[in-house]
């Protein structure tokens, strides 16, 4: 588990040797010297890193893991980010909530949090074009549509700007943030997963248009096994934001089945 202290946050990292190709890049990157190649695979020492992240921004094949913070409830995963992030959290840090108590969506709009969901945000430090809120949305919409396509064989269709629909019942919002410090500017992006919630668990106003994962599939889901799809898929994202692009915006066109032509957000959605 991470460490989390009052004026401190480290992760402990280390390297998939299912993934890690031996490039050596994150050795070169690492100011601390705390990758080594064994056996033709990299690893980390960890008494030698220091959670500096960079090797995750390094590693083209997302071999580079690092264990989320779980908690098991807060009011909302990305808040808790914010916070973190003015304590130093380093790139790529991951909270896990098993329930929010004040999940938020667009507009400051509340999203209902219940357990049996998964409530996930990444820290991506000084991110590209971090301002453009709408066009990061819809990238990262793309790569939580492939995270649960991955993990439970169910392909979303996307709702303009940033929730996923299954058969005309929501089953995931996205909210991404920025926030900057000084000359810095970092995003933050939260996703509401309903893996194994049942409709009693929202309140009786949205059980004609919530769903979830297990609701569809007709039996409960690996949360865990979807929280790993979504960090795999938003470090290929958030690593070459500029590479994936025009490819991610193709396929956000593709599945976003009320695309609006003038691309501009409106308040009454
Ligand atoms: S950059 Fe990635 S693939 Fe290359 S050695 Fe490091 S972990 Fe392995
Ligand atoms: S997180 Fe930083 S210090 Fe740790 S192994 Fe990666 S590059 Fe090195």
């Amino acid at each position: 588990m991470p460490e989390v202290t009052e004026d401190k946050i480290s992760l402990d990292y280390h390297i998939s040797r299912e993934r890690c190709r031996a490039c050596g890049v994150c050795q070169a990157a690492c100011p601390v010297k705390a990758i080594s190649m064994s056996s033709g695979k990299a690893s980390i020492d960890p008494e030698l890193c220091d959670s500096c992240g960079k090797c995750i921004s390094k590693c083209r094949f997302g071999a580079v893991e690092r264990d989320p913070v779980i908690l098991e409830e807060i009011d909302s995963t990305n808040r808790w980010l914010k916070d973190a992030v003015l304590k130093g959290a380093p790139d790529g840090m991951v909270v896990i909530a098993r329930k929010q108590s004040s999940g938020r969506g667009r507009f400051d709009r509340s999203f209902s949090s219940p357990e049996g969901g998964l409530y996930y945000s990444q820290l991506k430090r000084n991110f590209p074009g971090g301002e453009d809120m709408v066009k990061i949305t819809q990238l990262v919409a793309v790569a939580v549509r492939r995270a649960i396509i991955e993990s439970s064989g169910i392909a979303p269709d996307i709702k303009w700007i940033n929730d996923l629909y299954v058969r005309g019942r929501k089953i995931c919002g996205i909210l991404c943030e920025s926030v900057s410090i000084g000359s810095e500017n970092h995003i933050i992006v939260g996703i509401g997963v309903n893996v194994n919630t049942a409709l009693e668990d929202y309140p009786q106003e949205l059980r004609d248009k919530i769903g979830s994962l297990a609701m569809i599939k007709g039996e409960k889901l690996d949360t865990d096994a979807v929280a790993g799809a979504l960090t795999r898929q938003l470090d290929k994202l958030l690593v070459r934001p500029r590479k994936l692009e025009n490819e991610y915006s193709a396929e956000y066109r593709k599945y976003c089945y009320n695309f609006p032509e003038d691309n501009i957000i409106k308040q009454e959605e």
